[in-house]
């Protein structure tokens, strides 16, 4: 399927290198290729069409409401045919100018080639794990092996008290941890001012940035940001499972600061204010954009906090705020730690049960067995995995991919570099292929 679009792509590239589009033309001249703002709202226009399709497909849009599409929904082979002339326009129209213009260029032809994934993938094609993500998200996660998980899990056997089965010594273990719901909001609030504090350090925000938090239920996710354009966002926190104390610190900083909030306000300041480029007004949510934005949010939490600032930060604030006793957050953070290092084995469970090899329930039993997932927190990420698939690698190995990218650009040791690198890294149109490109 995949190769049967790519074929149709070039010939309709063809036919209009024949035909060429209409503008400002006199006789003689080569047909004059439409600029890039023209085939930026094009793009807009599809993305919005293809939510008509998936309700998933449009996480964000502030850009002009008549651009929203009205009345019937168009039928994906449309969508498909204009995505596939966009894309020959693109090739023909070669980038042109300064980097972030060149970044720009390769940006929106990676989204249009991702867009023309997931209309075959709604239109029936089936892809595997690694196809599928290769495709939407421009990256590949590497393959796992079980031993690395075992040395780890061995690590934890000798660190967690007590005796029976490790994930029930863990489960009893974190619920210790746990923060009370009547202390929840203060708890996060007290998270959100410490993050943005460390963020207002060292990023200039628009002025007028800011967001309200709600607090939900009957979610397959456990945090979201739902970027609403003007600067603002609105954070829904999922209240299902119990909350546990590391998740206020890593939920304000991963939707919040300097996380999905400041990475959407700042493409809006500097890239669809400063610059008029409207493709950013849109966020097409199964694009090569959720790599960089889930990989810089999870990285956030580390460039807010390095982990020496993050247990002073949690002993002194974050604790106390949560009715829990300070003394007990360095044993916390260590074991947290280790079970960190077993982020992969929820892309191993996804991919083995995306490509068929198992069931909802082996797939669970894999993300208790392998990631020391609770059962029910492993039965809410099989739901998850249900409704995003592929979508899983953006978090860890977004978060690496982004990590490499910046210690490359800016070294590990000096903070006021590597914040520099981050946020260039949040205001401009970087593809996850293109982090460990230079
Ligand atoms: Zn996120």
């Amino acid at each position: 399927m995949k190769t049967g679009l790519a074929v149709a792509a070039c010939l309709v590239a063809a036919a209009l290198a024949c035909a060429g589009p209409a503008t400002e033309r006199s006789a003689g001249d080569a047909p004059e290729a439409p600029d890039m703002n023209t085939l930026a709202q094009q793009y807009v226009r599809l993305v919005l069409a293809l939510g008509q399709h998936d309700a998933d497909y449009v996480d964000a849009y502030y850009g002009p409401p008549e651009w929203k599409p009205a009345g019937d929904k168009r039928p994906l082979a449309d969508i498909d045919r204009e995505a596939a002339t966009l894309e020959g326009q693109l090739a023909a129209a070669p980038a042109a100018g300064d980097e972030l213009e060149v970044l720009r260029h390769r940006y929106l032809t990676q989204q249009l080639a991702s867009l023309r994934t997931r209309v075959a993938m709604l239109s029936g094609a089936r892809l595997t794990f690694d196809q599928e993500s290769k495709a939407l998200y421009d990256a590949v996660a590497p393959t796992s092996n079980q031993r690395v998980f075992e040395r780890v899990i061995a690590k934890l056997e000798g660190t967690l008290p007590g005796s029976g089965p490790l994930a029930d010594r863990y489960e009893k273990f974190r619920s210790r941890y746990a923060i009370p719901k009547g202390k929840l909001d203060a708890t996060f609030r007290a998270a959100i001012d410490g993050c943005r504090t460390k963020t207002l350090a060292h990023l200039t925000l628009p002025p007028n940035e800011s967001f309200t938090v709600e607090y939900v239920t009957g979610k397959s996710w456990s945090g979201y940001n739902w970027y609403q354009g003007n600067h603002r966002s609105l954070i829904q926190v999922n209240t299902d499972l119990p909350i546990m104390i590391d998740r206020a610190v890593d939920l304000a900083c991963h939707e919040g600061y300097p996380g999905h909030h400041v990475y959407n306000a700042l493409l809006e300041q500097h890239l669809v204010r400063e610059r008029g480029w409207m493709e950013y007004s849109v966020y097409a949510l199964f694009s090569p954009q959720s790599l960089i934005a889930e990989g810089t949010a999870n990285y956030g939490v580390e460039v807010a906090f390095p982990p020496a600032e993050r247990l002073k930060f949690e002993r002194e604030v974050i604790f106390p705020a949560a009715g829990l006793d300070p003394a007990g957050a360095e044993a916390y953070y260590e074991v947290k730690r280790l079970v960190d290092q077993l982020s992969y084995a929820g892309n191993e469970a996804a991919r083995n049960y995306i490509d068929g090899k198992t069931d909802a329930k082996g797939a669970a039993d894999m993300l208790v067995a392998w990631g020391l997932y609770s059962r029910p927190r492993a039965e809410q990420r099989v739901r998850f995995i249900d409704q995003y698939r592929s979508y899983v690698i953006n978090y860890n190995l977004g978060q690496d991919l982004v990590k490499a990218y910046v210690e490359r650009l800016a070294g590990t040791g000096d903070e006021a570099r590597r914040w520099q690198a981050f946020s260039g890294l949040l205001s401009s149109p970087r593809l996850p292929s293109g982090l460990s490109a230079q």
